[in-house]
């Protein structure tokens, strides 16, 4: 499962673009897209993919020649639809050339773009339009003798890029690059591009992924390589933090603690799962799956590593110690941790919750609802 995203540089300004795929790279892009739109930028290619630190695809848009060049500059695969490059032995060039480099295209529908006599036999970019448009594109490459094909039916409205892949999957055996076109700037565009991507990769549905932003493309990147790790189907090479929303009960301001703990850790690059929760009533029992974390008491931080607290530290020095541990655990493992705890810390926590709950009263109104459903239920 690869992530990709693409630069915003102009491909012939060479240190631009090396410097923006070095932290596409960075950010967790698996493969990079580049514009080859003219000669320059097929000249610029021929310098960047020998110096870039991922496989670097070239975007084509109606020129075969440039797809030419593009292979000529070494680039690892090239993303056209022939229908675009429309005479027939310039298809079968590019076909050759791409089989001859054993590089392979994408063929990329897209709902903005489609062709216009689908358009007007089916009167809107609906899905079974995306999917007959990618078909009629995949049979030019067939035709010329090319099966080392990728495809993508990308569309901007969510319901409309899920059921394209679906239909697509359906008939094709390709790997499929999945997307929502021009998803727009986060918030919005990276709620679209997940509730795309993930309910398609979640189905068994796709090969790799692009979060189409107005954003820094590094974001694209981040997002990208995220979901796949929350989707547990990237190895973890991050931070997760989980926080707790927050409520009454709550001895901090969760938001800050978290923010200040979040950027501090990202800092430290340790791949752990880290929770910050507002309360010690509640907070490490919630939060017991992760592997460390910090619940908030009077004054006091308690700090727990799968559920037991571990350490109580002063307010001010919460996040401090919560790096500070974070580290030790990464290096030492969770039993050694644990051996090292304070022995009172734990009794200290269960005081301080038992004191925070007499204060608060029962917030949860437990005993009450017990006995509401115990009469419901004829006890
Ligand atoms: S951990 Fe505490 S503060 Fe956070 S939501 Fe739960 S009860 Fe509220």
């Amino acid at each position: 499962m690869s992530v990709q995203s693409m630069t915003t540089t102009k491909t012939a300004d060479v240190d631009a673009t090396l410097a923006q795929t070095y932290a596409l790279a960075a950010a967790g892009a698996d493969i990079v897209r580049i514009t080859c739109n003219d000669v320059a930028a097929a000249q610029g290619l021929a310098e960047i993919v020998p110096r870039a630190p991922v496989p670097i695809i070239a975007d084509i848009h109606f020129q075969y020649r440039l797809a030419l060049a593009s292979i000529e500059a070494g680039v690892a695969g090239l993303r056209l639809n022939p229908g675009n490059i429309r005479k027939e032995k310039h298809i079968k060039a590019v076909a050759h050339a791409a089989g001859d480099a054993g590089i392979p295209i994408r063929v990329g529908v897209n709902a903005g773009s489609l062709d216009k006599d689908l358009l007007a036999k089916y009167g809107a970019p609906v899905p079974a339009a995306l999917v007959a448009s990618a078909l009629q594109e995949i049979r030019y490459l067939e035709e010329a003798g090319f099966a080392d094909i990728k495809i993508s039916v990308k569309h901007s409205d969510v319901p409309s890029m899920v059921e394209s892949y679906r239909l697509l999957a359906q008939k094709v055996e390709y790997p499929l690059h999945l997307g929502v076109t021009e998803a727009g700037p986060p918030p919005g565009g990276l709620i679209k591009s997940v509730a795309g991507i993930a309910t398609l990769l979640l189905e068994g549905i796709g090969d790799t992924i692009r979060f189409s932003l107005t954003a820094d493309p590094v974001e694209e990147a981040v997002a990208g390589r995220k979901l796949l790790e929350y989707l547990g189907l990237r190895e973890r090479k991050s931070l997760d933090l989980i926080a707790c929303p927050s409520c009454g009960r709550a001895e901090v301001d969760v938001i800050a603690v978290a923010s200040e703990a979040e950027a501090a850790l990202e800092a430290e690059g340790l791949p752990i799962q880290v929770a910050v929760m507002g309360c010690v009533v509640n907070g490490p029992g919630e939060a017991r799956e992760a592997e460390i974390g910090i619940a908030a008491g009077r004054g006091k931080g308690h700090l727990f590593i799968k559920g037991q607290v571990v350490r109580v530290v002063k307010e001010a020095e919460m996040v401090d110690a919560l790096v500070d541990e974070a580290r030790r655990l990464v290096e030492e493992g969770v039993e050694a941790r644990l051996a090292a705890a304070d022995v009172s810390a734990a009794d200290l926590a269960q005081e301080e919750a038992l004191e925070l709950r007499s204060l608060q009263g029962d917030a949860n109104r437990a005993t009450a609802r017990r006995a509401a459903v115990a009469e419901v239920a004829g006890e």
